[in-house]
């Protein structure tokens, strides 16, 4: 049967064409009559890319089947979830803060990070957080096929099993990129994709007190908030702010009335 799940590449490449046939019929003067019908094709082609588009890049939509940046909750609670790791010395620093603070996170995994540093991701485990696919080489999945993709995942949940005993749970494709293909695939696993709501681009290393600025202007109850213990995978970024940033982050939530969930526990709380 005919597949209707397209990657966005697809739909892209789909789209150009009309954008190019609509071009060509203004240009060679037909459809011209009572409106400029080829000219409104192609401007509705580039519309529709851009929606296309925006829809796979951006966390906090639904469009191409169902994903999680945030859950809609009357109680005080976030869940704090860090990125790329393991990557020493960082993801052991921040699972010190989580200690001493007493909460719990969620770690989103790469899982050639994982294969180079298992105690780290049994201290995640161990210590009552959870473990995140985060993809095996944190590839950018809008750029991948099918097979690609299943393959990222699996191997992923591969290295997380052979650690842990059991495979994750949650995925979080990197940079947060879906299409429909990609849900598709982490669909099949039954496994839940989950975004961010709240976002301070520490990767950057803006500053400690940026980062815990941008996090704490927009956190609400039920946000998911995104931080980085990891690089990707080529792993040259210090991430000394974002550590320091978390015991800021942790420390104004709790005076604020924040309580502290892993994504398990925030998924199940949605009203
Ligand atoms: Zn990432």
């Amino acid at each position: 049967m005919f597949d209707i799940k397209m990657s966005l590449i697809s739909i892209l490449a789909v789209l150009t064409v009309v954008v190019l046939v609509g071009l060509l019929l203004d240009y060679l003067r037909l459809l011209k009559r009572p409106a400029r019908l080829g000219l409104w094709l192609a401007i509705l082609g580039i519309i529709a890319g851009c929606v296309f588009t925006l829809n796979a890049v951006l966390p906090g939509n639904r469009f191409y089947g169902p994903t999680f940046s945030e859950v809609k909750t009357s109680q005080k609670i976030v869940a704090l979830t860090f990125d790329d790791g393991p990557y020493p010395p960082y993801t052991g620093r921040v699972l010190d803060i989580l200690r001493e603070e007493g909460v719990p996170a969620t770690f989103f995994v790469i899982g050639k990070n994982a294969e180079k540093h298992p105690e780290l991701v049994r201290r995640i485990i161990a210590e009552g957080h959870q473990v995140g696919n985060h993809t095996y080489n944190h590839l950018d999945l809008l750029k991948a096929d099918r097979a690609t993709i299943a393959d990222e995942v699996d191997r992923t949940n591969k290295v997380i099993a052979a650690i842990t005993g059991s495979p994750a749970k949650v995925v979080r494709p990197p940079h947060g990129f879906r299409d429909a293909v990609v849900l598709e695939v982490m669909a099949e696993r039954g496994m839940k994709v989950v975004e961010w709501s709240v976002l301070s681009r520490d990767w950057t290393n803006p500053g400690v007190e940026t980062i815990a600025q941008r996090t704490l202007d927009k956190v609400k109850s039920g946000a998911v908030i995104l931080l980085h213990d990891g690089d990707g995978i080529a792993a040259g970024s210090p991430r000394d702010q974002t550590v320091a940033a978390t015991r800021l982050i942790i420390r104004e939530l709790k005076a604020r009335g924040y309580n502290f969930v892993t994504v398990d526990e925030i998924l199940k709380t949605e009203e």
